[in-house]
């Protein structure tokens, strides 16, 4: 897994190796500084020479910018690597999800994605940028500022090492108590961004139901847990950095009160004491920087751990190695003995036969859950057939490469998709680089233009989230006009007009049948009087196909259609 993670750093090795070796420089400069100032009080202080004094001192001030301009480089570059990364990581995931099946989508929970992309992410970047950087920094330094310590005067920096051990058990115990808090309180904001969502979203329920105090009672108690949550991690925060203060201190003037007795005893000159002062504020950081990756570490690379996750799951439908692209089917459909079931253990289809042929309107009706819908998502290969094979003017539909299949097949649902954005924008989406007359005529193929023109923007209205502003109707023809525009051979209606009252069917109804004029087209219907045109009905039950037939043959019959038409016809 370490070496994946490494290989995120390929693209970057230039921006990466500026970074480190700048960073390499910074810790050698902290190191030395002490080391100037020692000599600067043993050696160049007794000469008296003011002018080389402030020669020395000039220098000093040049390596010191020095300094500065690779302390920043460090931290603006650092950063960028981590940025960098995480973005490459966003966009693959992104890609990935993309490229995925219709049963990941079953099986995901759009939040997960979501905190995948956003925080899990921030936690790799800030791994990926401090990550190896600290982590050889801190420890090159601790090392190097020991060994320097130790040359100088080997008992003291022993007394001055022997206090690190207490620090690290401090600041480790400080991180596994800030942790907890920290965890805490994501776990309260989460909770109180899912009641902001809910209520926005739900805005309208809350108001229909005149439940907005009881909503804002809930959101009080959330967000004054969040607050509670929040206090406890800066309360434990504040204890850790004053007590990593008070530590500090103390390593400090145990090392100047035992420094200054070697001192008197003639065993430390005036410049190594006032260094291995110094020499404490180096041997701090490490300490400080690597508690602070023992914390970031396992974040990031748990992050990591579920990114890889999603990004290792390859896409279920994928292009056969010799599938051909084909450029326009007649919309033959024929299904040869299908079996399909969305897990291994329950079949929903088993033994399918069916021919449609092109032009054709066949109808599906039947009980609800018999798997109509299931039939139809398999035309487009949503999903693949466990069994058997379905083709398109006899090249098995698994030969054909999944774009071009795909772009031969239009399909009408009954909620309607709409993205947030103009009508324009909405109808245009059926195909790429549609030119403003295209989009025009199939609005005025799906008699959309009188509502058109009655908009304050016309087509340049914005429809609101997923389309919110529109009505059921209007919506349903912003579908067809998107389909007028797609012209697919092939065009599945899927209860297209269930959901709108038999006012506005009819009226759509004239639409759908203009759409599905020269197409081979599958309506699944649930209401009768949408499907008295088409050439043939199929009843589909749990066990199959059961019936097949004109309708007027159907009713004749007095089989399940005939039931269910006399049904509906007493209903009515
Ligand atoms: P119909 O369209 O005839 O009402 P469907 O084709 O939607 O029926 O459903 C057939 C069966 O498959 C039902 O039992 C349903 O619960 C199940 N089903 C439908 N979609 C899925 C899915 N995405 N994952 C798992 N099971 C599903
Ligand atoms: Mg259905």
């Amino acid at each position: 897994m370490i070496k994946k993670f490494f290989s995120y750093y390929r693209p970057h090795r230039r921006l990466f190796i500026i970074d480190f070796s700048s960073a390499i420089i910074v810790a050698i400069l902290e190191l030395a500084f002490p080391l100037a100032v020692q000599w600067f009080i043993d050696e160049l202080l007794p000469t008296e020479e003011w002018d080389t004094i402030v020669t020395v001192s000039v220098l000093l001030l040049a390596i010191y910018l020095i300094s500065t301009v690779l302390q920043y480089i460090v931290s603006y570059l650092g950063h960028k690597l981590g940025i960098n990364i995480e973005t490459d990581m966003r966009e693959q995931l992104f890609t990935h999800v993309q490229r995925q099946s219709f049963r990941f989508f079953d099986n995901t929970k759009t939040g997960h994605v979501m905190s995948r992309i956003t925080n899990d992410l921030f936690d790799i970047g800030e791994l990926a940028h401090h990550g190896p950087e600290d982590f050889f920094i801190a420890i090159m330094t601790f090392i190097g500022a020991f060994v320097i310590m130790y040359n100088i005067n080997p008992e003291l920096a022993i007394i001055a090492i022997i206090m690190v051990p207490f620090l690290t058990v401090l600041v480790a115990f400080s991180n596994i108590k800030m942790n907890r808090a920290w965890k805490n309180m994501y776990i309260k904001i989460a909770d109180v961004n899912g009641r902001v969502e809910d209520s926005v979203s739900g805005a309208r329920v809350v108001q229909s139901f005149t439940n907005e105090e009881f909503e804002i009672h809930r959101f009080k108690h959330d967000n004054g847990q969040f607050r509670l949550a929040k206090l406890v991690a800066y309360k434990v925060m504040s204890g850790t950095h004053s007590s990593i203060y008070m530590m500090t201190r103390l390593m400090t003037l145990v090392v100047l009160v035992v420094g200054a007795w070697f001192n008197i005893n003639d065993k430390l000159t005036n410049g190594e004491l006032v260094s291995f002062v110094l020499f404490i504020n180096v041997l701090i950081k490490p300490v400080d920087k690597i508690s602070a990756l023992l914390e970031l570490y396992p974040k990031g690379m748990a992050g990591f751990r579920r990114f890889l996750d999603l990004i290792e799951q390859d896409p279920e439908i994928v292009d056969r190695e010799h599938a051909k692209t084909v450029d326009h089917l007649n919309g033959d459909i024929w299904f040869n003995d299908v079996d399909f079931g969305y897990d291994e253990h329950k079949k929903v289809l088993s033994g399918i036969n069916l021919k449609v042929k092109a032009g054709e309107t066949v109808a599906f009706v039947g009980p609800s859950g018999a798997g109509k819908t299931t039939i139809c998502s398999l035309i487009p290969r949503f999903y693949d057939v466990t069994k058997g094979s379905i083709s398109i003017d006899g090249l098995d539909i698994r030969d054909m490469t999944k774009h071009s299949l795909r772009s031969q097949i239009g399909i009408v649902q009954q909620d309607v998709f709409l993205f947030t954005g103009t009508v324009r924008e909405n109808i245009a989406y059926g195909k790429k680089g549609a030119t403003d007359d295209e989009v025009l005529e199939a609005a005025r193929k799906a008699h959309l233009q009188e509502f058109i023109s009655e908009l304050s923007d016309g087509f340049d209205t914005q429809i609101g989230e997923r389309g919110l502003k529109l009505s059921g109707g209007q919506k349903q023809r912003l579908a067809i006009a998107r389909m007028f525009l797609k012209n697919p051979p092939i065009l599945i209606l899927d209860e297209a007009t269930s959901a709108l009252d038999t006012e506005t069917e009819k009226i759509i109804q004239q639409s759908l049948a203009e759409l599905a004029e020269n197409r081979t087209t599958l309506i699944i219907a649930h209401r009768f009087a949408t499907i008295r045109d088409a050439d043939r009905v199929l009843v589909v039950t749990k066990d199959g196909i059961a019936e097949d037939g004109t309708y007027s043959d159907l009713v004749k019959a007095d089989g399940l259609f005939a039931r269910l038409h006399n049904i509906q016809y007493q209903e009515v």
